[in-house]
């Protein structure tokens, strides 16, 4: 049988085979609705406070602060940057965001909608490490700012933002500051409260959870303009019935994802080190970041000489899934974003490949995977014309 070997966990993840068995019986036994008043509504109840506990938890969020279900973590970015436009740009009381270069779409692409309504943007170029500075953040600060919005870890690099630091500026200045922590939780310590965060998205396929859904951490006292209005529920902050064995599902993988923090640093670092110092023993061979800067389980590797989806294709004939960079922007062939933001040469800003490890990978598929990728990339620099060694 063909190998199927997973290193896109960037992308999504496994849901984990213990978050299925406990979301199981959500589904044709306890499938009452949690604001009925009856039995199958109400014996649910104690199972969702269980999962939003698991949730306050991962996160360090306070009894008192909010933890809103969302559909995925691009709902909860699309509601904090509209909710923020409502709340204080609308109303004239500001006018500006701050974000960087490098967000995901779900910012990226909203921040832009939003300059369509006349909202000032500062997008922070990273620099050539490919992270920015906490004072690149004060100096675009203006009395006009209403949010500061940057990731917690990139998802191409896995390069880890100085969000701590961040905050405190944020705070100090007065200034809503939220983060997408899509990348960060299960492979880095998340904590609300040392980094000083308004608001937090997530979403529980990049953890082992199942896809279509995920959160918005709202912190005690900020107001927010919901982004789906309609029934009460959320306590009105945001409308539609509950998906309970999601819910229940998000929380165990929140609790299996900070339980299993130690393992990400002690087993799956190693695995992502062992197969970037295997490749970089190879002519031409580049690794972006620095390691001891990024979250445990991503390597972007560079391989001049060859088009990342070359590559990807070798791979994926032998059963290996990478990517080019973020899952939504791979069916296109324009070069890597995060590339072009470090400032990489247009060649090499195309050779980009992401891989990405999960606590499911072990050693014997590590091994493989090297052994496939200096195949591969000995017989495509052979086929190449441009690749003179
Ligand atoms: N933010 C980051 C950093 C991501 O990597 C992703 C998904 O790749 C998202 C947001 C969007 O997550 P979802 O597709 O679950 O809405």
């Amino acid at each position: 049988m063909q190998k199927r070997i997973y290193l896109d966990n960037n992308a999504t993840t496994m849901v984990d085979p213990k978050v299925k068995e406990l979301m199981e019986p959500f589904f044709c036994e306890h499938y009452g609705n949690p604001n009925s008043l009856h039995k199958f509504g109400t014996e649910i109840h104690p199972a969702i406070s269980d999962a939003f506990n698991k949730l306050y938890e991962g996160i360090n969020a306070q009894n008192e602060d909010d933890v809103i279900i969302t559909s995925c973590a691009t709902e909860s970015n699309n509601w904090v940057l509209k909710g923020v436009y409502f709340d204080k740009i609308y109303t004239g009381e500001k006018n500006h965001i701050i974000t960087t270069e490098v967000e995901h779409p779900a910012v990226g692409a909203t921040c832009r909608f939003l300059e369509t309504l006349g909202v000032k943007v500062t997008y922070l170029p990273i620099n050539k490490e490919g992270t920015i500075s906490a004072q690149q953040v004060r100096e675009a600060i203006t009395p006009k700012t209403a949010l500061v919005s940057i990731m917690w870890a990139n998802n191409e690099t896995g390069l880890i933002f100085p969000i701590e630091e961040i905050g405190a500026i944020c705070k100090e200045a007065g200034i809503l500051f939220h983060t997408d922590a899509v990348q960060a939780i299960g492979k880095i310590p998340v904590d609300v409260v040392k980094a000083n965060v308004d608001f937090l998205s997530f979403s529980a396929h990049k953890f082992h959870g199942p896809k279509g859904i995920g959160a918005l951490y709202i912190r005690k006292g900020v107001e927010l303009t919901p982004l789906l209005h309609g029934g009460e529920h959320m306590r009105g902050r945001r409308s539609g019935t509950l998906n309970v064995p999601y819910i229940i599902g998000m929380g165990e993988a929140m609790k299996l994802a900070s339980q299993g923090l130690d393992y990400e640093y002690k087993v799956v670092a190693k695995l992502r080190d062992k197969l970037e110092d295997a490749l970089l023993k190879i002519d031409d061979v580049f690794v972006i970041g620095d390691r001891a800067h990024r979250v445990p389980n991503t390597t972007l590797i560079s391989v001049r000489g060859i088009e990342g989806e070359a590559m990807l294709w070798d791979l994926n004939k032998s059963g290996i899934a990478a990517s080019t960079g973020s899952a939504c922007a791979s069916e296109d062939l324009e070069a890597n974003p995060v590339m072009v933001a470090i400032g990489a040469d247009k060649e090499l800003a195309h050779t980009a490949i992401r891989l990405s490890l999960s606590r499911f990978n072990t050693e014997e598929e590590i091994d493989y995977t090297i052994d496939v990728f200096k195949k591969a990339i000995e017989r495509l620099r052979n086929i190449s014309s441009s690749y003179r060694a």
